[in-house]
């Protein structure tokens, strides 16, 4: 993985998220505030900005800066949270010194630990965190069986797509739908569907691969 693969990977989820603006805009509306496709959108084209300032740098660096070019480009809960994750990961990556399939499944994990360190959130309060943290397990567990890029991608969008689901039938207790109640239950989370839309941009390419 290098800079390269980097600036591929998020052209994909660029992609992505603008083919679901229908989606990840009505479920802010549902349960939050309506502004959550407008703050993934924002953060996309920004790091579309730096593409060329990207490229030089190693595969740790880039995916740093990204994660401060979201800190200061994101606004809402969702901006800081995905911002620590690429910081985190970024600065993981560089401790480590390889992108071997086991060290980035680590480096995600520390991406995820951080979103939640930020959010003092946990599994089961119905955000990102839900598609989040059972994609960073999976990863893990099949890295260290020395899974092949293919099987661990097809296997994590499978993930994604349930921790989405999961959200479905939660209570919120982080986040603006925290206020509502039992009339968040029956609607998924606005940050899980990003969350489980990016994993499957970047999986699928993957996929695509020879
Ligand atoms: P805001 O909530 O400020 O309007 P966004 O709409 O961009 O910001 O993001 C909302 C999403 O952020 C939620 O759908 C949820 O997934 C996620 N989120 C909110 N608070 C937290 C938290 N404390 N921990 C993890 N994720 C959170
Ligand atoms: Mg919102």
């Amino acid at each position: 993985m290098n800079s390269d693969t980097i600036n591929h990977m998020a052209a994909a989820i660029r992609a992505a998220i603008l083919a679901h603006e229908a989606d990840i805009e009505s479920l802010d509306r549902e349960i939050g505030d309506g502004d959550h496709y407008i703050n993934m959108k924002r953060g996309c084209e920004a790091i579309t900005t730096i593409a060329e300032e990207l490229a030089p740098l190693s595969a740790a660096d880039a995916l740093n800066k990204i994660g401060m070019k979201l800190l200061s480009t994101i606004g809402g809960a969702s901006g800081p949270l995905f911002a620590s994750f690429f910081m985190s990961v970024g600065k993981t990556l560089k401790a480590t010194d390889t992108t071997a399939t086991k060290d980035v499944a680590l480096a995600f994990e520390a991406g995820v630990q951080a979103i939640m360190q930020r959010g003092k959130a946990q599994a089961g309060e119905k955000t990102m965190l839900d598609v989040l943290i059972p994609v960073a397990d999976t990863f893990k567990q099949l890295a260290e069986q020395g899974k092949s890029t293919k099987e661990i991608a097809t296997a994590l969008k499978l993930v994604a797509s349930e921790g989405l689901e999961s959200t479905r039938n939660l209570l919120a207790t982080k986040g603006r739908a925290s206020g509502l109640g039992e009339r968040a239950i029956g609607h998924l989370d606005a940050g899980a569907k990003s969350c489980e839309v990016m994993i499957h941009a970047v999986c699928d390419q993957l996929l695509a691969q020879p």
